[in-house]
């Protein structure tokens, strides 16, 4: 009866790709999102520059960032980019990693599914290869203490290899591992945890990146309001305000109509006297420095200079909450509020000479330090920037696992290695998965060699070879290709960066192989009806 007859069960503007189709868009979109950051991995490899359609332009050896500024369209595609945002967010390193990792991971699915190798049990054997690598991967680790100083400093320098900020990587490492050390808190089990949010990054145009400096305190981005304010207070104690200390313009346009001179006179004394109330209540407080969130009318800034304050106006809502925290006192809405449990303290606040910026040292939380970064242009700072918060971040992560492992391509060819004899015991056709998941990890240490400009083969076999001879930290020396102990090199990285880009490159290689069906719904096209 219904010969002939199509049976329609999709809306028209669903587009569907089926079978090996499917699994070939998925591959394909996974391999080129790999090969587009590729060429930036490791110390030697190259930045992207890219530009929005607004303009913008952003130099970066970020993975993370370059994908997100790439804005991927393709479904299976932008999984792939969670992968490295994912990596971004739990550790902040490694994105590129990640990313290459799925690549690879997929490329080798594809060999597969060309042998017909069935979708499950390509899963099932990276499932396997997966679990093995975390175990691998813990033998691998060694220990890193909080207080040994050395092997963060490497693991922050690492970090920050091959950005375009290298000249002062060494200096910055220092500064890195200060400020997350100052901030980190023990749990009571030996452990410690360190809050990111502890950590202020500043930056400022202008002067040398060499400038850079560690604060343990605030830094405000503005100078005092008035120039007769001292430029200096010691033992300060201070107002953190969010009203505004003059009269704003709302206030003046309600409802208030002035038909005489002398109503305009009246109304000015008032003005006056509720501004005059304003700054007798902050003096009252004993406060000697006031940051306001708001504007301070010029009366205001008069009379508080005249009592030796100091005062900075239009303050950040986010660095009044972070003075808030580091000052252990309150942001306030009523004057009435201010008293000795709202004030803020610390033992200096004055201003920098020839810089707009406001810094409170001492303050009475030791847990919130400020890094101030410098440089001569805001691209450079944002790459800077970037840097830093990777560096604070692979800290922060040695610090809380106490664990770091071996890079520079050593860790991923001891997995290859070992993983692949851990196959053998498997058998069967999971086997060549198990495999498969072995050899995705060669694209680590090959890519090292090719952005580095030596001959891919050659490096890696060799690496392979020493590894087999017993030199588990073995890597590539990517300035002289040779084959050295990565370990003694200083090339060394959390664990958990591994750890982490190895769960989400598996985990998301796993969902892409198994999906051999896309219904995509196109935007804009309406459906039947
Ligand atoms: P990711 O976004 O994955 O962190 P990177 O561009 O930072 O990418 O490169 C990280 C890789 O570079 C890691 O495999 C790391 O071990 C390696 N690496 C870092 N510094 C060195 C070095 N000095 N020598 C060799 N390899 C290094
Ligand atoms: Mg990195």
């Amino acid at each position: 009866m219904l010969a002939g007859q199509p049976i329609i069960i999709l809306r028209e503007n669903v587009e569907r790709t089926r079978g090996f189709e499917a699994q070939r868009s998925n591959i394909m979109a996974a391999k080129a999102i790999a090969a587009a950051v590729r060429t930036t991995l490791g110390p030697r490899g190259m930045d992207k520059m890219l530009v929005s359609s607004s303009g913008d332009v952003v130099i970066t050896n970020d993975g993370a960032t370059i994908l997100h500024e790439m804005s991927v369209q393709h479904p299976g595609g932008k999984l792939v980019v969670e992968v490295a945002e994912a990596q971004d967010g739990e550790v902040g390193d490694g994105t590129t990693t990640a990313t290459v990792l799925v690549g690879s991971l997929m490329e080798e699915a594809e060999r597969l599914l060309a042998q017909e190798v069935h979708p499950t049990i390509i899963a099932n054997g990276y499932q396997l290869g997966m679990e093995k690598a975390l175990e691998i991967l813990d033998e691998l680790a060694i220990t890193v203490v909080f207080g040994d100083r050395d092997d963060l400093l490497k693991i922050a320098d690492t970090a920050m290899t091959g950005k375009s900020i290298e000249a002062v990587k060494d200096k910055i490492a220092g500064i890195v591992v200060d400020a997350v050390c100052q901030v980190a808190s023990e749990t009571g089990q030996g452990t410690y945890v360190v809050d990111e949010d502890d950590i202020k990054i500043k930056t400022q145009v202008g002067d040398s990146m060499h400038d850079a400096n560690l604060i343990r305190g605030i830094v405000i981005d503005k100078k005092r309001v008035f120039e007769q304010m001292p430029t200096k207070v010691t033992d300060a104690k201070v107002a953190l305000l969010a009203l505004p200390l003059e009269v704003t313009k709302t206030q003046v346009k309600s409802k208030i109509k002035i038909t005489s001179s002398d109503q305009m006179k009246a109304f000015s004394e008032q003005e006056r006297e509720s501004l005059q109330k304003l700054a007798d209540q902050i003096v009252a407080s004993g406060a000697n420095v006031v940051l306001c969130q708001k504007g301070i009318a010029d009366a205001v800034q008069y009379y508080l200079a005249k009592h030796g304050i100091y005062a900075v106006e239009d303050v950040k809502e986010e660095d009044m909450k972070f003075a808030a925290k580091a000052l252990c006192g309150a942001i306030v809405n009523k004057p009435e509020e201010l008293n000795a449990a709202t004030l803020g303290h610390a033992e200096a606040a004055e201003e920098v000479p020839d810089a707009d910026l406001t810094v409170i040292s001492g303050c009475d939380n030791p847990k919130a330090v400020t890094i101030l970064l410098r440089g001569t242009s805001q691209l450079l700072l944002d790459e800077l920037e970037r840097a830093v918060y990777d560096a604070a971040r692979v800290v922060q992560d040695a610090i809380e696992d106490g664990k770091f492992v071996v890079g520079g391509g050593s860790v991923e060819t001891e997995l290859q290695l070992r993983i692949r004899d851990y196959a053998a015991t498997v058998g069967g056709r999971v086997q060549l998965a198990i495999e498969a998941f072995a050899n995705a990890f060669e694209v680590i240490p090959r890519t090292l060699a090719e952005n580095s400009g030596f001959d891919t083969i050659d490096k890696v076999v060799d690496m392979r070879k020493v590894h087999a001879d017993g030199a588990k930290y073995a890597g590539l020396n990517v300035y002289n290709g040779e084959v050295v102990d990565m370990r003694e090199a200083g090339v060394i990285e959390p664990l958990r960066v591994k750890t982490q880009a190895i769960k989400s490159a598996t985990e998301t290689a796993m969902l892409l192989v198994r999906v051999d069906d896309m219904m995509i719904t196109q935007a804009g096209k309406p459906g039947p009806q």
